[in-house]
C-alpha cells in the first residue's frame, strides 16, 4: 500500500533524549544565545518515551565531570543529585559468605562521584534544554533511517494505529518523514535506528570489535532507617555468577532509606539458560543483600542492556548527514561500567562542530568529521583508551579478569595483549550437548522461589517498570523464522529467550496442533525495551523494532 506521509524540514533531528542527545542540544542552544552573530536553527530532538526520562535507566553513580562541563552551576540550578559518595566498599562473594577488598581498586573508587536516578536527571536535563529554547517531542519513536545518495537525510517514525496483522485500523496515522541536514543518534544502547546506520554503512563498524554487551537487571527498594547511608556504595563479584561468566552486582544508598541494587550479566554466558533477572533474584538471597533489604518494600523494577566492550567497538562517529552519540556510539568506559559523563561529553562536542557548521552554513560530511576529530584529542577518548581491553581481559574469567585488570593499570590499558577480537555474544551460547562437554552436565537454571514480596517473578516486576504497550499493534519483536524457535532451537539450545528476557515476553507453551511439542508465544506488551533479545538470540533472528511512540517503561526514580 502506497501511504502518503507528512515530511518535515529540520536542520538538525536529534534522537533521543537521554544525556547524549540533551546534552547536544542544551549546549547548541546555549552558545547559538551567546553568540549574537548566530541564528538558531530549525532543531527537532524526539524522544521514544511518553516522557523524557521515561526510559532512561542507570546504576548510577556519575562521575559529575561532563556535567559540570555542560552546566557547570548544575548543583545552584537545582540538578536532582541524590547523595554525593560517602563510601565505598568492594566485596566478592561466596554462595553464603563475603570477602572485603582490603583496598578499592581505582576503577570502582568512587570518591566525588554523585548518585543520581538517571531518569530524574534527563527529565531535569530536558526542562534546562526547553529553558534554552528547543522543544523536545516525547513520544515520538523513529522506525526508518533513511540513507540516500550517500548520505543521512532523516528518519521516518513509527505508523500509529496498526492492527496486530498491520492493517490500518481506523484511527490510522502515518508516520512522517523528517529531513535533516544532520541526524545525531542518540538512542541509547542497541537502539534500532543505530543498528540500521549499522547495516545500511557498514564502513560506521568496519574497523570496530562487535560490541559486547551486559543485561543489568535492577530494583529501586525502600528500607528501613539504618540499612544503608545516603551516599554509600558497595559493589560485588563473584556469587550467584560462576566465575566463568563476566557481571558484578551494585548496591547504593539513594538516600538512607531508599537504595539502588542491580546485578550485570555478560550476554556472552555459554549457559543457554542464563537468566539475568533470576540471577539476580538470587543474588538478593545473599546475607550481604538481606540484610540491607529485608523488611523493605520494592518501589520499581527495570533492566536495560549495556554496551561494554569501550573503545574497540566504538564506530566512526560521523558520515554525511550523521552523527553518533552517548551508548549509540559505544561511549562506555567498561572498566567503571560508567558512561553517562561521556555521553555528555560526547553532546557536547557534537554541539561544539554543529556550531562551527552553522557558523559556516555547511553541513557537509567533511564539516561533521571535525566531531571525530574532537573526540580523538577529548578527555573521554583518553578515559576511553585507557582502559580499552578491560572487558576482553575477562575472556578467560574472572580471576584471569582481574589479573589483566591489574596489569592494565599500571601499562596504561594494553595489559598483556591488545585489541583481542570479540565475536558477537549471541555466538557464545552453546548448544546442550557442547555445554554438556565443556562442564561435563546440562545446563541446569539455579532458581528461587519467588513470594513477590522479596523475591519477585518477571510478570510482577514488569508491573514494577510502568511497563504500557497498546496490544493492538504488530508485534515489535519479529521473529525471521518461527520453525527455527519451535523445532530446531528447542533441540539445540533449550529456547534461550524464555530465560534471557527479563520481562516474560517469551514463553513456551504447548502447542494445540503438535502433541508433546511446545512453540514460542510472544507477550510484546510487556516488553522493557531492554533489547537483550535483539543480542543474545542464538540465532540472531529477532530483531526489536520500535513499537508506536509513548509506550514500553515509565521509569521514574530509575
Ligand atoms: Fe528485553 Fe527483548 Fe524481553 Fe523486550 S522482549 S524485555 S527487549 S529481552
Amino acid at each position: 500500500m502506497d501511504i502518503e506521509r507528512e515530511i518535515l524540514e529540520t536542520d538538525i533531528l536529534i534522537v533521543g533524549a537521554g544525556p547524549a542527545g540533551l546534552a547536544t542540544a542544551y549546549k547548541l542552544a546555549t552558545t547559538i544565545a551567546a553568540d549574537d552573530s548566530l541564528e538558531m536553527p530549525e532543531v527537532i530532538v524526539m524522544e521514544k518515551a511518553s516522557y523524557v526520562g521515561g526510559h532512561a535507566l542507570s546504576g548510577a553513580v556519575m562521575d559529575p565531570r561532563g556535567l559540570a562541563e555542560l552546566i557547570p552551576d548544575y548543583k545552584e540550578k537545582g540538578a536532582p543529585i541524590e547523595a554525593e559518595v560517602s563510601g565505598d566498599s568492594f566485596y566478592y562473594l561466596t554462595r553464603g559468605g563475603s570477602f572485603k577488598f582490603p583496598f578499592m581498586p581505582p576503577p570502582v573508587q568512587n570518591h566525588g562521584n554523585e548518585i543520581i536516578s538517571l531518569n530524574k536527571l534527563s527529565g531535569w536535563l530536558a526542562e534546562q534544554v526547553e529553558a534554552a529554547g528547543i522543544d523536545i517531542f516525547a513520544g515520538l519513536a523513529g522506525y526508518d533511517l533513511i540513507v540516500e545518495d550517500g548520505a543521512v537525510t532523516g528518519v521516518q517514525t513509527v505508523d500509529m494505529g496498526r492492527d496486530k496483522d498491520g492493517s490500518p485500523r481506523s484511527n490510522f496515522e502515518p508516520g512522517s518523514v523528517i529531513r535533516a541536514k544532520v541526524t545525531i543518534l542518540c538512542e541509547g544502547v542497541r537502539g534500532s535506528l543505530t543498528r540500521m546506520a549499522f547495516e545500511k554503512i557498514p564502513e560506521l563498524i568496519a574497523d570496530s570489535v562487535p560490541q559486547a554487551y551486559l543485561t543489568g537487571v535492577k530494583e529501586v527498594w525502600e528500607v528501613p532507617a539504618g540499612r544503608i547511608k545516603a551516599g554509600e556504595v558497595i559493589h560485588t563479584i563473584g556469587w550467584p555468577q560462576p566465575s566463568h561468566e563476566y557481571g558484578g552486582a551494585w548496591i547504593y544508598g539513594m538516600s538512607d532509606t531508599m537504595v539502588s541494587i542491580g546485578l550485570a550479566v555478560g550476554l556472552n554466558s555459554p549457559d543457554p539458560t542464563n537468566d539475568p533477572h533470576m540471577k539476580f533474584q538470587r543474588y538478593k538471597t545473599h546475607p550481604l543483600v538481606k540484610k540491607i533489604l529485608d523488611g523493605g518494600t520494592l518501589l520499581h523494577y527495570g533492566a536495560k542492556a549495556i554496551p561494554d566492550n569501550g573503545y574497540y567497538s566504538m564506530p566512526k562517529l560521523t558520515y554525511p548527514g550523521l552523527m553518533l552519540c552517548g551508548d549509540s556510539a559505544g561511549m562506555l568506559n567498561p572498566a567503571r561500567l560508567k558512561g553517562v559523563h561521556l555521553a555528555i561529553k560526547g553532546g557536547i562536542m557534537a554541539a561544539e562542530t554543529l556550531v562551527d557548521c552553522i557558523r559556516a552554513g555547511d553541513f557537509s560530511g567533511q564539516r561533521l568529521a571535525a566531531y571525530q576529530e574532537r573526540f580523538d584529542k577529548s578527555w573521554a577518548r583518553e578515559e576511553l583508551y585507557n582502559n580499552r581491553n578491560f572487558h576482553a581481559g575477562f575472556d578467560g574469567g574472572l580471576f584471569a579478569g582481574l589479573f589483566h585488570g591489574a596489569v592494565q593499570m599500571v601499562t596504561s590499558g594494553n595489559g598483556l595483549f591488545e585489541r583481542r577480537e570479540h565475536k558477537p555474544d549471541h555466538t557464545y551460547v552453546l548448544k546442550i550437548d557442547e555445554y554438556r562437554n565443556r562442564f561435563g552436565h546440562d545446563p541446569e537454571k539455579q532458581t528461587v522461589k519467588f513470594d513477590n514480596k522479596y523475591l519477585f517473578d518477571k510478570v510482577t516486576d514488569v508491573y514494577k517498570s510502568g511497563t504500557m504497550h497498546e496490544e493492538h499493534q504488530p508485534s515489535h519483536l519479529q521473529i525471521a523464522d518461527y520453525d527455527i524457535c519451535n523445532n530446531r532451537c528447542t533441540e539445540e539450545y533449550g529456547n534461550p529467550c524464555q530465560h534471557f528476557c527479563p520481562a516474560s515476553v517469551y514463553n513456551m507453551v504447548d502447542d494445540e496442533n503438535r502433541e508433546g511439542k511446545q512453540k514460542l508465544e510472544l507477550t510484546p506488551s510487556n516488553c522493557v525495551h531492554c533489547k537483550t533479545c535483539d543480542i543474545a538470540d542464538p540465532y540472531n533472528i529477532i530483531r526489536w523494532v520500535t513499537p508506536q511512540g509513548g509506550e514500553g517503561p515509565n521509569y521514574t526514580n530509575m
